[in-house]
């Protein structure tokens, strides 16, 4: 990731564009990539500046040549594959054109009111992995299954993933379908097929991938951060009921790949780079990563400053027009392993990661029962339910909820940044 602070960081500096100052998520110094489209003009690149979308195609003549091509593209993949100077050069041309207002005529055409624009995928996702770096939900999840030996022995020493399924990543906004499978009660003598009856959400952030890696040419830790075009949000949706059946000898399956949701912008490194923070120490008698995933440098700087928190918001409570309610809410430094180990060690047996990857984080709770990060750890593998205001409870994701991810990256010296919600509302299964 590109890790300097710059002009485009300047919390002192103002946009000319209406709204944008003190905007809570997409002020001038976030400037996300996304694809959008507008009644008759189809999917292009564009940025997020306060409740406005700045088409970046349209302007594309504004903005530095090396990056012209990739943005008359309807997916970010040719953006992703430039090298991150490209990305910087971009940031820096597209913040001078908001903040300066003598580019304001050229510029204002070229703006629209977000609330009448559609957001896309990003990228054409051409493989995800998810990993398990949250060690406090590993912990939690271990524990439900082995009270005295939750963690298992290579947790500490590799970062934990499996190979997930793109083609079932949706944006957010975009209805999740009960799954129906196979499942097996423990007081039952044989399997039944039919709708999950324990349906989850995974809190996690999400990482795309930049130019990525030849195959059989390791990605060096050293490097890693400048194969990470940005960051979003992630909810890996998960049938704990299939899950649990299904998931020995060969890892998750079918309980995970029937839909995922994203957030549509990328936040990017560039963005990021005030909100790095200091991989935290590991706890006294943990083993050192090996050499190939420790790198100083990004231990010194590898984390990120993001608060991130889930709401549920049921059909009762929105007819009774009640707020979303809070379920967890913690720090994104809950990561074992940094998102830079995570690449390398993806491509460290020759792998090929390539632009618009995405990897996920794995659930991201943290130690306190106010930061857990799926209904899985909340109620206890469910039999501790939650109460909603409405005096409904959940253990697990019922008909008609809505699930909402969100996030902020705060730091000193800095204007804090959003993420754009990540959400989905539950459909009943098909019968
Ligand atoms: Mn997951």
């Amino acid at each position: 990731m590109s890790e300097q602070r710059n002009e485009t960081h300047d919390p002192a500096t103002r946009s000319w564009v209406e709204g944008a100052d003190g905007h809570p998520v997409f002020p001038v110094q976030n400037l996300p990539l996304g694809i959008f489209s507008t009644d008759g003009a189809g999917p292009r690149p564009g940025t997020a500046i306060g409740d406005h979308i700045l088409d970046l195609a349209a302007l594309a003549g504004l903005l530095p040549a090396e990056v012209r091509p990739a943005l008359r593209q309807p997916m970010l993949n040719p953006l992703f594959a430039l090298p991150p100077s490209a990305r910087t050069a971009l940031r820096k041309a597209v913040f001078r054109l908001l903040t300066d207002p003598a580019h304001r005529d050229d510029v204002a055409p070229a703006l629209y009111q977000a609330s009448s624009c559609a957001m896309h995928l990003p990228a054409a996702i051409g493989d995800y992995t998810d990993f398990y770096v949250g060690i406090h939900h590993a912990t939690h999840v271990g524990r439900l299954f082995r009270p005295d030996n939750p963690l298992l022995p290579n947790y500490k020493w590799v970062p934990i993933g499996y190979h997930g399924r793109a083609s079932s990543i949706r944006i957010s906004g975009e209805p999740v379908r009960r799954p129906r499978g196979q499942s097996k009660a423990p007081d039952t003598e044989t399997p039944s097929f039919g709708p999950s009856r324990r349906l989850d959400y995974e809190l996690e952030l999400g990482v795309w991938i930049g130019s990525g890696n030849p195959l059989g040419t390791p990605i060096p830790i050293s490097q890693a951060s400048a194969h990470v075009a940005g960051l979003c949000l992630l909810n890996d949706w998960s049938a704990r009921d299939f899950q649990a059946w299904e998931y020995q000898p060969l890892g998750p399956f079918l309980a995970k790949n029937f839909h995922s949701t994203i957030s549509p912008w990328v936040i990017t490194a560039d963005a990021l780079a005030p909100f790095r923070r200091a991989q935290p120490p590991r706890p006294a008698g943990d083993p050192a990563p090996l050499d190939y995933l420790h790198d100083p440098a990004d231990q010194a700087r590898g984390a990120f400053a993001i608060e991130l928190e889930v709401l549920i918001a049921t059909a009762a409570m929105r007819e009774q027009g009640l707020a979303p309610v809070c379920l967890s809410r913690g720090p994104a430094t809950n990561m074992y392993w940094t998102v830079a180990q995570i690449v390398t060690h993806h491509a460290s047996n020759g792998c090929n990661l390539n632009p618009g990857d995405l990897l996920g984080s794995g659930t991201i709770s943290g130690p306190a029962e106010t930061e857990f990060g799926s209904l899985l750890e909340l109620s206890r593998g469910g039999q501790r339910p939650i109460a909603l205001p409405t005096g409904e409870t959940r253990c697990f994701v019922e008909d008609g909820d809505e699930l909402t991810i969100s996030a902020t990256a705060c730091a000193d010296g800095a204007v804090p940044i959003g993420f754009g919600p990540c959400t989905a509302r539950i459909l009943p299964a098909l019968a």
